[in-house]
């Protein structure tokens, strides 16, 4: 009898639990992945993500073909699909690798009793942490809720396991049940095709993640703790895509840096600091596996009745990138151009909307989902509810960031504004964070017209810092 295996975020061949024990078997192997957006609700992947999803599946399913195996495509709610195609296909059991949010833990242990109760095994693995999030607990036993003791316990539970050996051979059963064809999934967007910035930024698939990587630990790594708060450097992994979609796995990418430092390729506190970052990942995981809540409500109580204001002209200039804060408009626009955000940067528009236009978190959390193609709904919600302080170990909610001085520290040079606001290119870099304080001439000089070519600030930072800090002190 064959085995299905349940591909879902792990589209690789490395370091794959699951695929490893779908192998191992000796049986053939069909490999399933199910686009469900019937159990997700409103956490449904969003657009960027489909643009990556098309092309990772197509990457791996060619991958796939030369390991003798093949991949089937099944559209909706998997609760019914996956017990319906090992039925179809006489399975003896099911593979998968774990995921973690609600809505996925409930559909998965439905699924596993149901096959059970059909006689069949189903078996599943992580394959997308370095631990279980309840494998790391307090001395109490409770989860965490404060990162540096739940790092601190991280590495203090020794060598993480290590990588398993790629796959070579997946061999498929000789008659396989129908599949849908990946065009017809329209994952792709076509008019307008807003995507026309993210194929010469990304390479989707595995053997894209696995380049990265190198590349990365070849000339940036060795400098990531200097430089990984400069959007104009822009010298962060990239990997967060490749690992949303579990292209890459964090043990290869643990070991691969932990090698660099041993040789001595990788400073010891450089390796370090991104490690951590890497143990961000971890802890969002913990964090909403345990507080599931937190997608829709703040993680601390006293911010529940915090009151939020409804702009939909200043939530429109936030996602356009027309706020007339240069720093948060580069920002907005590389999302919307790229797919990603530099991290430094994410901070900095996440505090405007939140801060100086007074938009409830959710609604950026919401925009980001859409437009990221890294968008993970731990890391996202986890970071949103830090930039707000109402998460997890959060910046208290009355250290604000100023845009025009974020700027100034973090682009130093203006570089990464000239890239993404194209119409303040000519502008001096000591103007170029600031536009509306510039002298008249040097706007002339430089081509701009404030409230025509290049909007003039939507809010004035220094009053709006001030009605923030008050709503704060209603709350408190
Ligand atoms: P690197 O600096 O190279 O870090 C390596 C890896 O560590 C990343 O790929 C990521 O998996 C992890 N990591 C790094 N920083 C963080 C962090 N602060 N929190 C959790 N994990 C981290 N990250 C996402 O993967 N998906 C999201 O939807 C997401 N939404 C965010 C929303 C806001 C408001 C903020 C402030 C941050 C968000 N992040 C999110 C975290 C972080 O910005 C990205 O992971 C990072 O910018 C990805 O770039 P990189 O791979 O070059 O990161």
């Amino acid at each position: 009898d064959p085995v299905l295996l349940w591909l879902r975020e792990d589209l690789r061949f490395d370091d794959n639990p699951a695929m490893r024990a779908a192998a191992a078997t000796g049986q053939p192997v069909a490999c399933v992945f199910v686009l469900d957006d019937d159990t997700p609700g409103e956490m449904k992947m969003g657009g960027a993500q489909r643009w990556w999803l098309h092309h990772s599946l197509t990457a791996f399913s060619e991958d796939l073909k030369t390991r003798e195996g093949a991949l089937i495509l099944r559209r909706g709610d998997a609760r019914h699909i996956i017990p319906q195609l090992a039925e179809e296909l006489g399975a003896s059991d099911v593979f998968w690798n774990r995921r973690y949010m609600r809505w996925q833990t409930e559909a998965d242990s439905d699924i596993k009793k149901e096959l059970k109760d059909a006689g069949r095994g189903a078996e599943s693995f992580n394959g997308r942490l370095l631990y279980e999030p309840w494998e790391i607990e307090t001395k109490s036993g409770d989860p965490y809720r404060v990162f540096t003791p739940f790092w601190k316990n991280l590495q203090a539970k020794g060598e993480v396991r290590e990588a398993l050996p790629r796959v070579d051979k997946l061999t498929a059963p000789s008659s396989l049940p129908s599949s849908d064809r990946l065009e017809d999934w329209d994952l792709l967007p076509t008019r307008p095709d807003w995507a026309t910035g993210f194929a010469p930024v990304w390479s989707p698939g595995e053997k894209g993640a696995r380049a990265r990587l190198r590349e990365w630990l070849k000339n940036e790594a060795a400098r990531y703790k200097d430089t990984r708060n400069r959007p104009d450097l822009d010298e962060t992994s990239r990997l967060s895509p490749h690992l949303h979609f579990g292209e890459i796995s964090p043990v290869t990418i643990w070991h691969d840096v932990q090698a660099g430092i041993k040789a001595g390729d990788i400073p010891a506190d450089q390796g370090h600091t991104f490690l951590s970052e890497v143990a961000w990942r971890e802890f969002s995981y913990h964090l909403l596996y345990y507080q599931p809540q937190m997608t829709e409500e703040p993680l601390q109580e006293k911010f529940a009745d915090f009151e939020w204001d409804t702009d939909e002209t200043a939530l429109t200039a936030w996602q356009k990138g027309l706020t007339g804060y240069p720093i948060v408009d580069a920002g907005m626009r590389q999302l919307w151009q790229t797919g990603w955000m530099h991290n430094r940067v994410r901070m900095i528009v996440a505090s405007f909307l939140i801060k100086d236009l007074l938009i409830h978190w959710r609604e950026g959390m919401a925009w980001f989902w859409d437009t990221l193609v890294d968008a993970d709904q731990a890391n996202n919600t986890a970071s949103w509810q830090w930039v707000a302080g109402c998460g997890a170990d959060a910046a208290p909610y009355f250290r604000i960031f100023n845009p025009t001085t974020q700027g100034e520290k973090f682009d130093p040079d203006g570089d990464y504004i000239r890239k993404f606001v194209p119409e303040l290119s000519r502008l001096p870099a000591k103007y170029i964070h600031d536009p509306s304080n510039a002298p008249k001439d040097v706007l002339k000089e430089a081509g701009i017209r404030l409230g025509e070519t290049y909007p003039a600030p939507i809010v004035d930072h220094k009053k709006a810092r001030e009605d923030a800090l008050s709503r704060y002190q209603s709350i408190k």
